[in-house]
C-alpha cells in the first residue's frame, strides 16, 4: 500500500480508510502515537495514548561538547546509533506493542538535514513494516503544541484559542499567533540570531561550556542585572534582532580585558545576570506590543529558552501587571523531545492528515 511514489489528495483518502479499516480489524479503538525527534542533537521518542504521555525518552549526545557547538554529520551518526534503543525504550516504557501503534509522527524539520533524515527514513520503513500511516511534524510547531500534552486522565491545562506563544530556542525567536492546532501565523521573528544563540554565542565568548543558555542562568543568580548596560536593538513591528546585543557584549569584553587580564573572572556573575536581563527585555517588550495589539491575554511560551528562570519570572509579572494567562511548560518539554512531535501527530492523525512515502525533510524555517 506504501509502495506508491506519489498520493494524491484522492488517494490519500482510499489509503485513510484503509488504515481506518484496519484498526477496526485489530481492535485498535484508542489513538496511539509513537512521537520521532531527530532534528539536531536529542535523539527522542515518546508515546501518547489519546493525547496523555506514556513515555518520552531523550538521549542528549554529549560528542558535541568538545566543539562548543552540534557537529551536523556526528549529530547525523549519534542519531543512527540512538534510534533504535531509544524507540525500544519508549515503547518498554509505555508498555505498548509496537501492534497497538495508531500512527508514527516524525520531524520533517526544521533542523539539520543529515539528522531528520535519520528520523524520516526511521519512520517510513516502521510504518510500511507495521502497516500504519506516517505523521509529518513541523518542529516549531510541535514546540507550541507541547502545550497541549496531558501529564494524566485529568490534566486539562492549556491555553484557550486564540493565544500567543513566544518561541525562543537556539535556532528561532518567534512570536506565534495560534489560533487552532493547525492554525499558527508568525506575526513576529529574529532577523538575525535567536534567543538561545545571543545566549550560547555570549557564553562561549565568556569560556564558560556548550550550550552556555544554562550556565548563564544558573550563575546570573548570584549577579546584578544593571551591573553592565547592554545594547538593546530599534527595529519595527514584533520582530527581534540579538547581533546587536552579542557585538556590544563582545566590545565590553574587548575593552575591559585590556585593562584588566580577569575582568571576565571578577565579574562573570554579573556579566551573566545584565545579559540575561537584557535577552528578557528585548523579548518581554516585543511580545507586551504584539499582545497588547493584538487584544490577547492569553500567552505561551515555548522552546529551550523558557527554561530560563529569569524569563519564567518575567511571564509571571507580566501575569500580576497586564492579567496574562500565562502558560509555562513543564521542564521536559522546553528542548527538544519526542512527546511534543507525538501531540502534533495526534492533532494531525485525527484531521487524516497523513504523509506519503516520498516526503523529504526540510531544513529551514517554515509554520
Ligand atoms: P533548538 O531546537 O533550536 O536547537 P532547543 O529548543 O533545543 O533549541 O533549545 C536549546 C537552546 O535553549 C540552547 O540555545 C540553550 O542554551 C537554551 N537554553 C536551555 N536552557 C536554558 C536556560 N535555562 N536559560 C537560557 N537558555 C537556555
Ligand atoms: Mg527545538
Amino acid at each position: 500500500m506504501h509502495k506508491t511514489i506519489k498520493i494524491s489528495d484522492k488517494f490519500s483518502l482510499i489509503l485513510h480508510k484503509i488504515y481506518r479499516m484496519n484498526d477496526k480489524i485489530n481492535n485498535r479503538m484508542d489513538v496511539t502515537i509513537l512521537g520521532i525527534e531527530s532534528s539536531c542533537d536529542d535523539t527522542s521518542a515518546a508515546v501518547l495514548k489519546n493525547g496523555v504521555l506514556l513515555s518520552n525518552i531523550i538521549a542528549n549526545q554529549k560528542i558535541h561538547e568538545a566543539y562548543g557547538g552540534v557537529v551536523p554529520e556526528l549529530a547525523s551518526r549519534a542519531h543512527q546509533q540512538n534510534i533504535i534503543p531509544v524507540i525500544h525504550a519508549a515503547l518498554k516504557q509505555a508498555g505498548i506493542n509496537k501492534e497497538d501503534l495508531s500512527a508514527i509522527a516524525f520531524t520533517r524539520g526544521p533542523g539539520l538535514l543529515g539528522s531528520l533524515l535519520v528520523g524520516t527514513s526511521f519512520s517510513k520503513g516502521f510504518s510500511t513494516a507495521l502497516n500504519i500511516p506516517m505523521v509529518e511534524v513541523n518542529h516549531l510547531q510541535a514546540h507550541v503544541l507541547a502545550h497541549f500534552i496531558k501529564q494524566n486522565e485529568s490534566d486539562a491545562n492549556h491555553p484557550s484559542f486564540p493565544f500567543l506563544c513566544l518561541l525562543v530556542s537556539g535556532g528561532n525567536s518567534q512570536i506565534i499567533l495560534v489560533r487552532a492546532y493547525n492554525d499558527m501565523e508568525v506575526v513576529g521573528q529574529t532577523i538575525d540570531d535567536a534567543a538561545g544563540e545571543a545566549f550560547d554565542k555570549c557564553a562561549k565568548v565568556m569560556g564558560l561550556p556548550y550550550p552556555g543558555g544554562p550556565v548563564v542562568d544558573r550563575l546570573a543568580k548570584e549577579g546584578n542585572p544593571k551591573a553592565f548596560k547592554l545594547n538593546k536593538p530599534q527595529i519595527p513591528d514584533y520582530n527581534y534582532s540579538f547581533s546587536g546585543l552579542k557585538t556590544s557584549f563582545l566590545y565590553l569584553l574587548r575593552d575591559e580585558l585590556k585593562k584588566n587580564p580577569h575582568f571576565i573572572e571578577e565579574n562573570k556573575a554579573d556579566l551573566c545576570a545584565s545579559l540575561q536581563y537584557t535577552i528578557i527585555e528585548i523579548l518581554m517588550d516585543k511580545l507586551r506590543k504584539a499582545a497588547k495589539d493584538l487584544k490577547i491575554k492569553e500567552v505561551a511560551v515555548a522552546g529551550g529558552v523558557s527554561a530560563n528562570s529569569g524569563l519564567r519570572t518575567a511571564f509571571e509579572e507580566h501575569a500580576q501587571k497586564y492579567h496574562w494567562k500565562i502558560y509555562i511548560p513543564p521542564f521536559a518539554f522546553t528542548t527538544d523531545n519526542a512527546a511534543m512531535v507525538a501531540m502534533s501527530g495526534h492533532f494531525k492523525y485525527l484531521n487524516n492528515d497523513f504523509c506519503p512515502m516520498d516526503a523529504v525533510p526540510f531544513s529551514k524555517v517554515v509554520v
